[in-house]
């Protein structure tokens, strides 16, 4: 991903750095300043403990500063594939952390007195195909599997929120909420300071080996010791354990900002909280409340390239215009793209992989929750000796496989988007 920075969130949080010196020991050194390194650090000062974060480039550079900003629980792989895996108490017991993982974004958030940080309440899934009995199916057993309730909303209802002929139905979230995830990034970073970490930009580790029974991590600004080790580098991490890294495939996703334009935006959406469809690449957007009037955050679109495709305003425009004909006038202002990580099954590697040498990554396209999870099972697996991490091992058996695995997930891409298009010639 470009260096430049250009996403709206790094137009509009407030500019904040982090300039501490490496110190030549620690006693966890997290490698990664995305929100997952940043709440497992902000997990151990918190407990006292001592925590180095570095970052390659800046704080929230990575997916954690370029995200749609939606939170809600559940992974990146769906609640039925993962029951199917490992059995309905489990994944039960899997999405009651998920669900803790989107609490802990908004107690954090609420502690640290910054409301401003959550832009809206709540998610609408909506379904571009069929008669929305699917959803209401879905709602029913999410519910029965998981306590977790949704509304379902039917076609003459979904027109108080959205003017559009392209969806049947939705089901809604109310208790999912979206946020400014780079004013987030940058305000746990400051919050996990106040408490005692040390976090240092413009610092990338090299490499690391263990000596003695301690981590020695080679990184830009010198040697670094520690006792535990956390690699938090999401797809953007290269060379330092390639075992993790060819587990963990970088897929890109896509998204736009539009300028203000309050009344254009009320005649199409009404809805204050996220909306996303259903399909496996599908369109997630929701409107910015902002002082100067309310613009139109819009993303989608799935790829393994790393660079910037050319034209992409233009092809998220069509994309916006498909669903909204009414705002072909609207004018649109910052596109970025982004890395998610994801491993063969879609869910995150959270654990040790060696003694001392911990991994919190690949949380995929469902991250702001996942992240905040993660996060604090790491640091309470490093201070507490905790081991509720141990209930994501069924998943780590997920290799990506190199050059060979990045096909395979641009085929993957490919087949979600074929299955897609499938569902909808179907209406
Ligand atoms: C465009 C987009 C939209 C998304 N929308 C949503 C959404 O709406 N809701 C949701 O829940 N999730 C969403 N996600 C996913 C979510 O953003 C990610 O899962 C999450 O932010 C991952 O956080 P992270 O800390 O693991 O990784 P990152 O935020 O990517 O952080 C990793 C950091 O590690 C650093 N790094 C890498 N290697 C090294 C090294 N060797 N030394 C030092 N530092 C290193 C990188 O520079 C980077 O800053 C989206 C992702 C993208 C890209």
């Amino acid at each position: 991903m470009s260096d430049r920075i250009e996403t709206h969130y790094h137009a509009t949080a407030a500019p904040a750095a982090f300039d501490d010196t490496l110190l030549a020991e620690t006693e966890t050194l997290v490698v990664g300043g995305g929100l997952a390194g940043l709440t497992v650090a902000d997990g151990l000062a918190q407990r006292g403990r001592a925590v180095t974060v570095i970052e390659a480039r800046t704080i929230g550079i990575g997916a954690s500063g370029r995200n749609g900003g939606f939170v809600s629980p559940g992974f990146a792989e769906s609640l039925d594939a993962i029951m199917r895996r490992i059995g309905r108490d489990e994944a039960r017991a899997l999405f009651d952390l998920s669900k803790a993982g989107a609490q802990r974004v908004r107690q954090t958030i609420e502690a640290m007195g910054r409301p401003e940080i959550i832009a809206g309440e709540g998610w609408l899934k909506v379904v571009r195909h069929g008669d929305g009995s699917d959803l209401r199916r879905a709602a029913e057993a999410r519910a029965r599997d998981f306590g977790h309730d949704l509304q379902f909303i039917d076609r003459a209802d979904l027109e108080k929120h959205v003017t559009t002929d392209r969806y049947r139905a939705a089901l809604l979230d109310p208790n999912a909420f979206h946020i400014h995830p780079l004013a987030y990034a940058r305000a746990l970073a400051a919050r996990a300071v106040d408490a005692g970490a040390i976090i240092v930009e413009g610092c990338a580790a090299l490499n690391l080996a263990r000596e003695g029974g301690i981590w020695r991590v080679h990184t830009e600004q010198g040697l670094v010791r520690a006792h535990h080790v956390v690699l938090a580098g999401n797809a953007y991490q290269h060379g330092l354990w390639p075992a993790l890294e060819r587990a963990v495939l970088p897929v890109a996703t896509y998204v736009v900002t539009s300028e203000p334009a309050t009344e254009l935006l009320a005649r199409a959406i009404r809805f204050p909280g996220c909306i996303a469809d259903t399909r496996r690449a599908g369109d997630y957007y929701r409107l910015l409340p902002e002082p100067s009037g309310t613009r139109l955050l819009w993303g989608g679109r799935i790829t393994t390239r790393t660079t910037v495709p050319p034209r992409l305003i233009e092809a998220l425009r069509q994309d916006i215009i498909g669903v909204y004909p009414q705002l072909r006038d609207l004018a649109l202002e910052r596109a970025w793209a982004g890395l998610m990580g994801y491993t063969r099954l879609k869910m995150p590697i959270i654990g040790e992989l060696q003694p001392g040498l911990w991994a919190c990554t690949a949380f995929g396209g469902h991250g702001l929750n996942t992240t905040a999870m993660g996060g604090d099972l790491i640091a309470a697996a490093i201070a507490d000796q905790d081991d509720t991490w141990r209930r994501f091992m069924p998943f780590h058996t997920a290799w990506g496989g190199g050059w060979p695995g990045r096909i395979a997930a641009q085929g993957a891409c490919w087949a979600m988007q074929a299955r897609d298009w499938l569902d909808e010639a179907r209406v």
